[in-house]
């Protein structure tokens, strides 16, 4: 350890950063011909693409298309089409085990909590506030420390230096790991392994064929159950092409016009978030409606939440799934998207209930009017719905912010129906006086401050979703007992 003076000396960099070009400095340029490495196992899906085992090598031969690229195996000598989110450079940085990308500290926290991961499991992260810097956050016990890796210049010319301490500059992040897993040399542990990455993430589209051209066939589906019975149809768990697990949802004939929702999945197919059900394929030649989607294992948030697993939920969980939403929907937000549905039932929940996604943005525009029945009607969501969009039927992500509050006392309440006792027609002329929900019995103070500020009258002073997100994950960091911040500079 240097003296308490060279350690105040590394919180500042003391020459202005440079652009790096060394192998380790950028994730890599992507580049045809070049030697790729499988970061996951894949199962072929259809006669043109290619299977592989995660560590294998692959040439890849064309590169034109952004989430499909044809490849050759070094083993099988096979070609076919790859995901290409499956697959890094050789010897780059995103091939390496510990290497997690461009992910949020807050994700870095939650991987790195799951009860696989050991005391002194890390990952190294892009940094989210320093451009060309990267963050090395390790377990210890059942919190997470985070140590800023700075990238300079090597002071003898000799390319870039990696270093947490001035006074132990390396030449590769490489370098910099194994040297704090044999010795922890300062830091709080000593590194053990690498954080386990979750299973391999969703591709782009089914396959490479069905890239352009969704519209699938509906004898390429298999139905295997029922997951729910949806207002405006059921909902199945099934397989396309007998490999790929999916959720078929079935619209009920007449729920909407196939041309009309052609149009809006023409623009669902375009908005691709994580944090938003992935919009896979349709069959719209005929009805029933088809609309092929990323499979939810836990189903929707509401049933989840009301669940004996979910009534167990702490705080800190309900306020991540809040954090989770707000930021799918700020994404929509930057799209200019409206969801115009916001609900707890239109929120699924990921097999370990830690990951939620919002499900069905934008459908209920091209729901026909009738099947919603009169605005007061028993099956209009009245009391998700903010007022100017209920008198004037204006709908933006500004009534959305208005639903998202309606959630946040559906998260807090474990599924409560909101404004509890009161009928549609009694909360529709309330909401007009003025009145707003009452705080709900074991809601934090601070949850319910924020929900006041997503039901203000007029709309503009209503927070935008980037605000929300912050707001919770100010929360987080606050009140949570697993996420204090610990950032530390030996
Ligand atoms: P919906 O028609 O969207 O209201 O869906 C009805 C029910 O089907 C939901 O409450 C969920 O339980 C289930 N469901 C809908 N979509 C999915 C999905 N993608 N994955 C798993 N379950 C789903």
């Amino acid at each position: 350890m240097g003296s308490s003076n060279s350690r105040q000396k590394d919180l500042e960099p003391e020459e202005p950063m440079h652009h790096a070009n060394g192998v380790n400095a950028q994730p890599t340029q992507r580049m045809s011909g070049m030697i790729y490495v499988a970061l996951y196992d894949y199962q072929s899906r259809t006669d043109g693409d290619l299977a592989f085992h995660s560590h294998e090598l692959l040439e890849i031969i064309d590169q034109s298309h952004s989430d499909w690229w044809r490849a050759r195996s070094k083993i099988s000598h096979m070609e076919g089409y790859i995901p290409s989110n499956y697959v890094a450079p050789v010897k780059s940085i995103e091939a390496e085990p510990w290497y997690f990308g461009k992910i949020p500290r807050i994700d870095a926290e939650k991987s790195l909590l799951q009860p696989e991961n050991e005391n002194g499991s890390f990952l190294i992260r892009q940094s989210e506030s320093s451009y060309n810097d990267y963050s090395l956050s390790i377990r210890v016990n059942d919190e997470v420390r985070h140590y800023r890796v700075r990238q300079q210049h090597a002071v003898d010319g000799t390319g870039n230096v990696f270093f947490i301490s001035r006074r132990r500059p390396f030449s590769t992040l490489e370098m910099l790991i194994e040297h704090y897993t044999s010795n922890g040399d300062g830091l709080v542990i000593s590194l053990t392994k690498p954080c386990r990455k979750s299973r391999a993430p969703l591709t782009a589209t089914l396959s490479y064929d069905t890239t352009d051209n969704w519209e699938i066939d509906r004898t390429s589906l298999k139905f295997e159950r029922v997951l729910g019975q949806g207002q405006f149809g059921q909902v199945h768990q099934g397989l396309w092409n007998g490999r790929v697990p999916v959720a078929i949802k079935s619209l009920k004939p007449g729920t909407m016009d196939p041309q009309d929702f052609l149009a809006e999945a023409q623009l669902m197919k375009k908005i691709q978030h994580d944090k938003l059900i992935r919009l896979f394929a349709v069959c719209t030649t005929e009805e029933p409606i088809y609309i092929v989607t990323e499979l939810m294992k836990n189903g929707s948030l509401l049933d989840y939440l009301r669940s004996p697993k979910g009534r167990q939920l702490k705080i800190d969980k309900l306020t991540d799934y809040s954090i989770q939403i707000a930021t799918g929907m700020s994404y929509l937000e930057s799209r200019n998207y409206i969801h115009r549905d916001l609900a707890a039932r239109n929120v699924l929940v990921g097999q370990k209930g830690t990951i939620v996604k919002i499900a069905d943005f934008g459908l209920a525009r091209v729901i026909k009017e009738e099947e919603y029945e009169a605005r007061a009607g028993a099956k209009f969501p009245l009391k998700w719905t903010a007022p100017e969009a209920l008198s004037y039927g204006k709908f933006t992500i500004k009534s959305d912010v208005w639903s998202f509050g309606i959630l946040l006392s559906e998260i807090v309440t474990y599924g409560q129906i909101p404004y509890p006792g009161m009928s549609n027609n009694e909360v529709m002329l309330k909401i007009e006086m003025n009145y707003r929900m009452p705080m709900p019995e074991k809601c934090p103070v601070n949850w319910y401050l924020i929900m006041l500020q997503t039901w203000d009258t007029d709309p503009m002073k209503r927070p935008t979703f980037d605000a929300l997100r912050s707001m919770f994950e100010d929360l987080l960091f606050t009140d949570g007992q697993h996420y204090k911040e610990s950032a530390e500079v030996l």
